[in-house]
């Protein structure tokens, strides 16, 4: 409800459209108070259970995230929300998938031995059926600029490759560098100028590469083939088809034991493994006979999705969506140190319990707004924004009519005075957040996002971040994206980043619950005025090109 004030404020600026752009706003008491029922005490509460160790830090899946959606939907109920996810309920299904090797179907045969999965062979990438003649390629590296090229009259075409290396594999190569070359001498092209193995392979349409037996390898053997046995998890309806989550390119890539390198090198002119040191072509005849076979297995996770109804009855029809992501990075059993848990206290359960008191402030209200708010609570953030990414590729409502997103992620730390940890240098203030992106695509959700805060507590609302060129690219790391890439135009408010970011120090014992309760008051009577103005906020900027890509 707006004062007459800013109704003539509002006539004026029709007539002359210049004024238009000092969009005011202004706060009436009825208003003032909806908001004031948002309080710090009971924020954390709704912490203090969302980022207990009870929830395992919330890891998507899990059961501490199916709980916390529970806690969600239990209360949404309660306060009278209309259930938004899929067929009537406030659950957004999201159907996870990882492929598994099948030890049962997957071997490889030399000759007449066949040798088994787990024991003598595991799989590094790849899917399917390859009978194919072998070369030996030394260590595989090709480094123009030193003279190293093992494929010297070599052709790898439709062959598989085998590369024999000391040392750890590497995050990005499967054989370290020779003794005596370092990164920096990398230069120039990749697979033209310098190649490791396996892009030589893939460049030069190799069926494979086979990576015979390091001290390494032979070491580490059990740990190899557990975690190369199944592929991450992956958004199934997001990912490329079962039985090829690494995509269309994915190269077989085959580890062999000591048992199956001596029957392959068996009868040859050298074995790498007692000192051959050239390429050559393993014998006429000899192939080596493979298969992967890998199954799916399923998991699922959810979005929570709800919807207050407006008042007006044609304006009810448009939505202003709102949203938080209540998954964060879970348990690691192996981390250093006492604390196992990664709580999640300000990213993101800060974000989730503003837009469930946000909610709660709705159903204590004694107005209804006039459009309808969508309340969306997104799972798997932090493994690369899934559940926002899903819901705006397969919306449970008519996505054309949400008219603006605000994104809450991480509101609750505040630098305090006097703290000079470089970790905290860009933590805002007690009574300051970062603003992103409301000006990007929407003159009137910027000026409504800014003019909300200076009708009311005054923040000091930091645009810093809000640049396309930001280096830290926090566009891209959160959950608005999905909208913003979506045509919605969004605003999104943000603490910056801590001492205890993405770490089980990340607790709710830390988070000042006061300026908490001033960002997101703030943040629902932003919503409440988008709800109630006379036309959808026109989008008349575009999104900037460096924005549209992830
Ligand atoms: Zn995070």
């Amino acid at each position: 409800m707006r004062t007459r004030f800013f109704v003539f404020i509002l006539s004026i600026s029709l007539l002359l459209p210049s004024l238009a752009l000092g969009q005011t706003v202004s706060i009436s008491t009825a208003e003032r108070k909806m908001a004031e029922e948002i309080t710090a005490d009971q924020l954390s509460n709704y912490l203090h259970f969302v980022a207990s160790d009870a929830m395992g830090g919330r890891d998507t899946p899990s059961a501490g995230l199916d709980v916390t959606a529970e806690f969600l939907k239990m209360n949404l109920k309660r306060w009278g929300f209309k259930p938004a996810g899929d067929d009537g309920t406030f659950f957004q299904k999201i159907t996870l998938r990882r492929d598994a090797i099948d030890p049962a179907a997957t071997s490889v045969k030399v000759g007449s031995q066949t040798f088994a999965y787990g024991e003598d062979l595991a799989r590094g990438a790849g899917n399917g059926s390859i009978s194919a003649p072998i070369v030996y390629v030394g260590n595989g590296w090709m480094i123009k600029s030193k003279n190293l090229n093992p494929y010297q009259n070599i052709d790898v075409k439709g062959k598989i490759v085998a590369v024999y290396g000391e040392g750890p594999l590497g995050s990005r190569t499967l054989v370290p560098l020779p003794a005596g070359i370092s990164q920096s001498d990398l230069t120039g092209e990749r697979g033209k100028d310098w190649a490791d193995v396996t892009s030589y392979a893939r460049a030069n349409g190799a069926a494979g590469v086979l990576v015979l037996p390091s001290k390494f390898l032979t070491e580490n053997w059990s740990a190899i083939t557990q975690s190369f046995g199944r592929s991450r998890l992956v958004v199934d309806k997001l990912a490329p088809p079962a039985g090829n989550v690494q995509g269309a390119a994915a190269m077989n890539i085959l580890f062999a034991s000591t048992k199956l390198a001596n029957a392959i090198f068996n009868g040859e002119a050298g074995n790498p493994l007692t000192g051959a040191a050239n390429s050559f072509e393993l014998g006429t005849g000899k192939l080596l006979d493979f298969t992967i076979a890998s199954k799916p297995e399923w998991q699922s996770t959810q979005n929570v999705v709800a919807v207050w109804e407006g008042s007006d009855p044609t304006l009810k029809s448009e939505m202003v969506a709102i949203g938080a992501h209540y998954d964060h990075d879970g348990t690691n059993p192996n981390a250093p140190g006492e604390d196992k848990i990664w709580n999640g206290a300000d990213d993101d359960g800060s974000g989730t319990v503003a837009v469930l008191a946000i909610a709660e402030a709705l159903g204590k209200a004694k107005t209804r707004p006039k459009r309808s708010i969508l309340f969306v609570w997104h799972a798997g953030e932090e493994k690369g924004l899934w559940g926002s990414e899903y819901f705006n590729k397969f919306p449970t409502v008519d996505i054309k009519n949400v008219i603006a997103q605000l994104n809450i992620d991480m509101i609750g730390r505040s630098k305090k005075p006097g703290d000079t940890n470089p970790l905290n240098k860009d933590l805002t203030g007690e009574n300051a957040i970062y603003v992103i992106g409301s000006e990007m695509m929407s003159t009137t959700l910027g000026a409504i996002t800014k003019g909300t805060n200076d009708a009311f507590l005054k923040l000091t609302y930091d645009y810093k971040y809000d640049d396309p060129k930001d280096t830290n690219r926090f566009f891209f790391r959160s959950d608005h994206y999905h909208y913003a890439v979506n045509g919605i135009p969004i605003s999104f408010w943000f603490d910056g980043v801590h001492e205890d970011y993405h770490k089980p120090s990340d607790t709710p014992d830390k988070i000042d619950y006061q300026k908490m309760e001033k960002v997101t008051r703030t943040i629902f009577l932003t919503l409440w005025e988008l709800t109630d103005l006379k036309e959808r906020p026109k989008i008349d900027k575009q999104l900037p090109p460096e924005l549209t890509q992830r």
